[in-house]
């Protein structure tokens, strides 16, 4: 039995048919519960705990609250004290701390503020800290290099870690939990981030184990009967394997499922529960499938305690827990299920938009969510015995409306609540005073050092910190008692009646751009629907031969057909060129099966990257439409004397030659043809002469589209000889060309040798382009973005990192896993989903990509060479050269000086550099003369505010990967040796595809001013 994600319907759709699928008995009795412990709780606020009290006054809404969870989110994984003065300065200097004087009765969050009083309470206090803690505070940036406030500081992050943290280790949790009653039932967390290399996984599969075992060793007896009744394991799958994820099923099967088995074999034998974690939607049906594998087990047959988080904000939830039950009622086996609302709901909706889904996998109302849990919740119930319910949840109308469903069902089953640790703890207590029977509640715990921990809870934090949460409105006194226990179908009623059931203010992806244009289609690589479609891809669009060049005898007469289509073409409308544009992207999306099997065969790219090229390729169409028509639709009229009128027209210059290189046969080539047409030129085209059949094909897309045949004109040639001819044309009014700077030169100087009008160049070259990383980055996210950033594409971007330049202070380990995560990509043909890095472009390309591997590696070291691919696919006919493939490299240098060149593939070079020597990295990376891409990793606003102002590169990327520029969202292009501007994608561009002419008419020539006789 295998979960097959339903297509996803319009929100209102889903939300309608949650409504349906609930009754009303249990909501004024909802209501009731919630009211009585809100009421009761609020009457004892005195007595909530530090995290509660923490999170209302110092939520997300105010910078003291940001602040503070950016220094525990960053202050201890930082090693060296400069950089940890520095973010202490930044975060502390600003904040209106004096605001929070005395206003939380919690000690915690009092004695002027947090931060504050544990500094107070841990070194001796200074006077003025005192009496006039806000100055204090902010004259912390003066003092920031004394040792006394750094090391309060870090201490005061580890007692916060505390808060978080129930043991710094497992043993230390258990011995917690065995004094303090409110931990008498947990559900232990040991991690934090996934593991991104396999000796991680290894690491935290071990961890699991030793917990399990530790577990176990607290309790007397292995009663299954009981199960439930005892601490458990949480285990977050992502932990087990890096490379988690479908279109890597096959080794997630291979490695990640046997860990998983080992882990639930030893908790089965101890008996002790064990639940999986929900991680992200496209996750959802390969963590599915694993769950069938350890439910199919037959060796944990008898064992009642496999269990896993479902998410209620995911629109299939629903589906998902009939699946469960019906799996459990398959194997006869009874399975535990955690609902949860979800973790991830805001990084959910923005990789939705940034995919180009046609749907979010979540609901964008908060009342959606609620009425989802409800309607789970419902299914749940119903489902017991087969499925044991763990309701997990802090908010008051949740857990009455739970207590109310449960007793209107027939037979009450047993469940149980969970809360997070540090957070509900006022909440429940008061459910177990007042009501009878309370279920039991058990605690989340996270268990792990506080440096590791407290990053990822603190992220965790941020992300459901929102004002919506219920746990930010459940104390405060200025929100009425009913309204925090809103029934949340009255409120998905209330949407339903302004017809608004999806957020107003969440376009759907498509419309990410609002009425300017459509925003490209995208792909769900989490459905296996999705990659079957494109496994078949290749298969049915087999390439065909390369045609042969074209002559140098070519180029004229194409020069010919273009000059002479040039004034029909100009004299049509720019609505109606800009039209054109948009029904050639509307039949590239409809036409993308073929453009993504001529792109993964005829370039060797990935199914991602090719995907995202031909997203490109339509975003420019529509980009490029939306500005012609702000551009050109209306002459601009200028002001001057009365009796006469002044107008600017913008007018296409000519026929342009179009040079588009093979690293983006299809979006470059596409952008830089349909931003010289749109404006009213005519275009004589030359694709790279290793990729011509999917420029060929998308120009034959624009003739279908309107564009007449002699207006775009595409000749595959040798680029020299299409250089020698076209430069020298007469009809030649302007070039666009994207390769490499040797070449850029070589056609400026063609250009500025020519006889007659001196002719624009717009070229987008090469980039030596940098990651700036300092000691307060997030390691695993550097590693993730380097990786992306170095490898993807096989390193055949202009935009690719090249040097990762690391502060000294976390280099070791940042290299150390960087070779770790390198093991773990897989080289070979990308007709394979699986494949991260394809060949490079040619044989003669991974030749001089291996000289200069060997050339570098005699000045540095070369630190790690990754894995060549072992056998070539199965099925295909046709094999690609195992030449072409050129292993990702690893190569230490001394200095960003040592490296001087481009290497277009697949090599990262690593330098360090020291805290205080920055500046003259910086003066180095300037002084190769690029400025293409930066990277800044960096958790310090300084820093990035620095390093952005003391570079040159065109486009700057912060704590995220450096490629993938989104047309009209990240206008791409460099200076210096990197290009000429404008960017491509960005506001400016097509005025350089234009000439401008004025026209001034004398309007009194005819008799009179009469627009100035009539004035009255
Ligand atoms: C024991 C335990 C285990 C957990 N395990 C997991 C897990 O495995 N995986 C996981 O993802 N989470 C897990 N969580 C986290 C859990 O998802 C959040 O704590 C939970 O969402 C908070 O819900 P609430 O009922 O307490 O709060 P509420 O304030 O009632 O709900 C907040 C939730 O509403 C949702 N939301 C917010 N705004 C919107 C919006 N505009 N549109 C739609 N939905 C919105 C979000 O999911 C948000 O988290 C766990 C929580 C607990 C207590």
């Amino acid at each position: 039995m295998t979960f097959a994600s339903p297509p996803l319907r319009n929100e209102s759709t889903d939300v309608q048919r949650l409504l349906d699928s609930l009754n009303d008995a249990w909501r004024e009795a909802a209501i009731a519960t919630g009211r009585l412990l809100v009421s009761g709780a609020r009457r004892r606020a005195d007595e909530r705990p530090y995290l509660d009290a923490f999170l209302q006054e110092f939520g997300l809404s105010n910078k003291e609250g940001i602040a503070l969870m950016c220094l525990a989110e960053a202050l201890l994984r930082i090693p060296d004290d400069d950089t940890a003065d520095r973010l202490i300065a930044e975060k502390i200097v600003h904040g209106n701390w004096d605001s929070h004087a005395g206003r939380s009765s919690s000690l915690f969050v009092n004695a002027s503020t947090w931060g504050l009083m544990l500094t107070g309470r841990l070194v001796e206090l200074p006077g003025d800290m005192t009496n006039d803690a806000g100055q204090w505070m902010r004259g912390l940036s003066q003092r920031m290099t004394e040792p006394v406030v750094r090391n309060a500081l870090r201490r005061a992050m580890r007692i916060i870690g505390g808060e978080f943290v129930v043991g710094r280790s497992i043993e230390e949790a258990l011995k917690r939990c065995a004094s303090e009653p409110v931990l008498a039932l947990c559900s232990f967390d040991m991690l934090g981030e996934g593991a991104r290399t396999d000796a991680d996984a290894e690491r935290y599969t071990e961890a699991y184990a030793s917990a399990i075992e530790a577990i176990a060793a607290t309790r007397s007896s292995i009663d299954t009967s009981t199960l439930h009744r005892y601490h458990a394991i949480s285990i977050k799958l992502s932990a087990l394997d890096p490379r988690y994820s479908l279109t890597q099923r096959k080794r997630t099967l291979d490695r990640l499922l046997p860990r998983a088995l080992e882990l639930t074999r030893l908790a089965a034998a101890r008996g002790l529960g064990l639940t999986l974690d929900a991680e992200e939607q496209d996750r959802l049906e390969l963590s599915l499938e694993l769950v069938g594998a350890l439910a199919r087990d037959p060796t944990t047959r008898d064992w009642p305690g496999l269990g896993l988080a479902v998410q209620a904000y995911g629109r299939r939830a629903p589906q998902v827990v009939d699946h469960i039950t019906a799996l459990a009622s398959e194997l006869r086996r009874p399975l535990a299920v955690r609902l949860v609302k979800g973790a991830y709901w805001d990084s959910e909706i923005k990789r939705a938009q940034e995919r180009g889904l046609a749907e979010y996998p979540v609901y964008t109302r908060k009342c959606s969510t609620d009425v989802a849990y409800l309607a789970c919740a419902h299914k749940l119930i119903a489902a017991a015995p087969l499925v044991y319910s763990q309701f997990a949840t802090h908010n008051a109308h949740t857990i009455g409306a739970i207590l109310a469903m449960r007793r209107a069902a027939s037979n009450s089953p047993p469940l149980e609540f969970q809360r997070l640790h540090g957070m509900g703890v006022l909440l429940y207590d008061e459910a177990h005073r007042q009501l009878e029977d309370f279920p039991p509640v058990r605690v989340y715990a996270p268990v792990g050092p506080h440096a590791e921990l407290l990053a990822y809870l603190v992220r965790r934090l941020l992300e459901n910190g929102a004002n919506t949460s219920f746990v930010n409105r459940f104390m405060d006194e200025r929100v009425s008692v009913d309204d925090v226990v809103l029934d949340p179908v009255d409120g998905v009623r209330a949407s339903l009646n302004h017809s608004t059931l999806s957020h107003p203010d969440i376009p759907l992806p498509p419309q990410l751009f609002s009425a300017s244009r459509q925003n490209s289609l995208g792909l769900d690589f989490g459905l296996e629907s999705t990659l079957k479609s494109l496994r078949k891809i290749c298969q049915s669009h087999p390439v065909t031969d390369l045609p042969p060049f074209e002559p140098s005898s070519a180029v004229a007469p194409a020069f010919d057909a273009a000059t002479s289509a040039l004034q029909a073409w100009q004299q049509r409308s720019v609505e109606d060129r800009a039209a054109c544009l948009e029904r050639a992207a509307d039949l590239l999306e409809a036409q993308r099966d073929t453009f993504l099997s001529r792109l993964v065969q005829e370039a060797g790219k990935t199914f991602g990257d090719a995907l995202a090229e031909v997203r490109e390729a339509s975003d420019f169409c529509r980009y490029y439409a939306a500005e012609a028509r702000l551009m050109q639709a209306a002459p601009q009229r200028l002001a001057g004397p009365t009796g006469e009128t002044n107008e600017l027209h913008l007018v296409g210059r000519g026929v342009f030659t179009c040079i588009s290189p093979w690293n983006f046969p299809l979006a470059i080539f596409a952008g830089q043809v349909v931003a010289a047409l749109v404006t009213g030129n005519t275009v004589v085209a030359k694709p790279a002469e290793t990729t011509p059949r999917v420029a060929r094909a998308f120009a034959e897309l624009l003739h279908q589209a309107g564009v007449p045949k002699e207006a775009l004109q595409v000749l595959p040639m040798i680029g020299r000889d299409f250089g020698e001819a076209a430069l020298d044309h007469p009809d030649l009014a302007g070039v666009v060309f994207t390769g490499s700077t040797a070449t850029a030169r070589w056609l400026n100087q063609k250009l500025a040798a020519r006889q007659g009008a001196i002719l624009p160049l717009i070229a987008e070259t090469g980039g030596i382009n940098a990651m700036i990383v300092d000691s307060s980055a997030l390691p695993e996210q550097v590693v993730d973005d380097a990786i992306t950033s170095a490898f993807g594409s096989a390193g055949q971007r202009c935009s690719a990192l090249r040097l990762l330049c690391v502060q000294e202070d976390i280099a070791d380990r940042i290299i150390e896993m960087l070779k770790g995560a390198m093991d773990t990509l897989v080289v070979g043909d990308p007709r394979d989903l699986a494949v991260d890095v394809g060949p490079v472009i040619s044989l003669e390309a991974a030749r001089q990509l291996r000289s200069h591997i060997e050339e570098v590696s005699r000045t540095g070291r070369l630190l790690k060479v990754g894995r060549l691919p072992s056998a070539p696919p199965v099925g295909y006919p046709t094999a690609i050269d195992p030449g072409r493939y050129v292993a990702p490299h690893l190569i230490e240098l001394d200095s960003v000086r040592d490296l001087t060149r481009e290497a277009f593939g697949p090599i990262l070079h690593v330098v360090r550099f020291a805290f205080g020597d920055l500046e003259t990295l910086l003066a180095d990376l300037r002084a190769n003369g690029y400025g293409l891409t930066l990277g800044i990793q960096s958790r310090l606003e300084g820093t990035r505010h620095r390093v952005y102002a003391l570079s040159n590169a065109g486009n700057v990327y912060v704590n995220r990967n450096m490629i993938g520029a989104v047309v009209g969202v990240q206008p791409f292009g460099g200076s210096g040796l990197s290009g000429t501007g404008p960017k491509a994608g960005g506001p400016h561009y097509l005025s350089r595809f234009v000439t401008e002419r004025t026209l001034t008419i004398n309007t009194t020539a005819t008799g009179g001013n009469t627009t100035l006789l009539s004035l009255n």
